[in-house]
């Protein structure tokens, strides 16, 4: 019998099982075939599909918004860990208005009684904070002391009469651990991504990695006040983790599998932009050329790649003339 053969019989074997796996079993196969892209019109999905709530262990849950933006042409979710536990539930960041932040609070309300203890600000920008004020009053919020210091000036600058977001009263720079009710959760600084006040939320028991906006799922790499190089790092401390789940704050909430393979793609596309941006700059190619010139091969159809590229160009030229504090 050839290899080949073998390899067959093989394979006729593996199928057989499979077909007659339960529900389950059939209803997780494909969805490690899906369309790589953030982009919902790409899957064949309508404004109604949202928001979603996925479970993905026991009391552990992602809630996905989207956000319907006018400035921003494509729609692609934002998403939200939600932990319960016995004392309370914690929640990794928000949605962007106070509408969308009540639609995650009545969902949540439907697989708990639970109060929300602790909100996350894993990314301080307005599309994950703007609806703070939904939660109730008494709700902790904790942030890296960047992300504190960018909700304060951002308070400051919608002026006394402005809807001001509630400012954290914790801190983490660089690891706390949390025991509510019995569960253990970390917030985790991986280093500076794309707030540079980046916090991730570790769950050790379920091996689960929420990583905001550090990790976008098949978004071209958003640099608007990040840090390039730094970002890299942060995600190969991520990739090091081997965590069972890697949650993106943006992006589809894919198969495991998927998820772990377009952290590492995510990773590769800040590398190409990196690596890009440093060999114009070294060539001595203007910036605003550099947009037309830069080679990026597949990460060129990734959603909102056109839209991207300038912004995080110029950032890799920042980060190269040492102006990246
Ligand atoms: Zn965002």
């Amino acid at each position: 019998m050839t290899k080949t053969s073998h390899a067959l019989r093989w394979f006729a074997v593996l199928a057989a099982v499979f077909a007659f796996a339960g529900p389950e079993a059939r209803a997780q196969a494909p969805t490690d075939e899906v369309i790589r892209t953030a982009d919902i019109n790409v899957r064949g999905l309508k404004r109604s599909d949202f928001p979603r709530m996925l479970k993905l262990a026991d009391n552990v849950y992602v809630y996905s918004g989207l956000q319907v933006r006018t400035d921003i042409e494509m729609e692609f979710t934002t998403n939200n860990l939600v932990v319960v536990t016995s004392d309370g539930v914690l929640v990794a960041d928000a949605q962007i208005n106070d509408a969308d932040t009540r639609q995650l609070l009545s969902e949540i309300g439907k697989v708990t009684k639970q109060p929300v203890k602790y909100v996350v600000v894993g990314s301080d920008h307005n599309d994950h904070t703007g609806g703070n004020g939904a939660f109730a009053p008494g709700t902790t919020f904790i942030s890296h002391p960047t992300s504190k210091r960018v909700l304060e000036q951002r308070n400051a600058a919608t002026g006394p009469n402005g809807a001001k977001i509630p400012v954290p009263s914790e801190v983490v720079a660089d690891k706390k651990v949390l025991n509510l009710g019995g569960t253990e959760i970390q917030l985790l600084f991986l280093g500076r991504a794309h707030t540079g006040g980046d916090l991730s939320v570790y769950l050790p028991r379920e091996n689960i990695l929420f990583m905001s906006e550090a990790y976008f799922n098949r978004l071209f790499p958003s640099l608007y006040g990040g840090y390039p190089s730094e970002w890299i790092a942060a995600i190969k401390k991520a990739e090091a983790m081997n965590a069972a789940i890697y949650v993106p704050g943006h992006g589809f909430i894919d198969s495991p599998r998927v998820l772990r393979e377009e952290l590492t793609s995510f990773r590769l596309s800040l590398e190409r932009v990196v690596s890009e941006g440093y060999r114009m700059k070294k060539a001595g190619v203007p910036l605003q050329r550099a947009t037309r010139s830069a080679i990026l091969g597949p990460f060129g159809y990734w959603t909102r790649a056109a839209q991207n590229l300038p912004e995080a160009l110029g950032r890799v030229y920042a980060e190269a003339d040492g102006e990246l504090k």
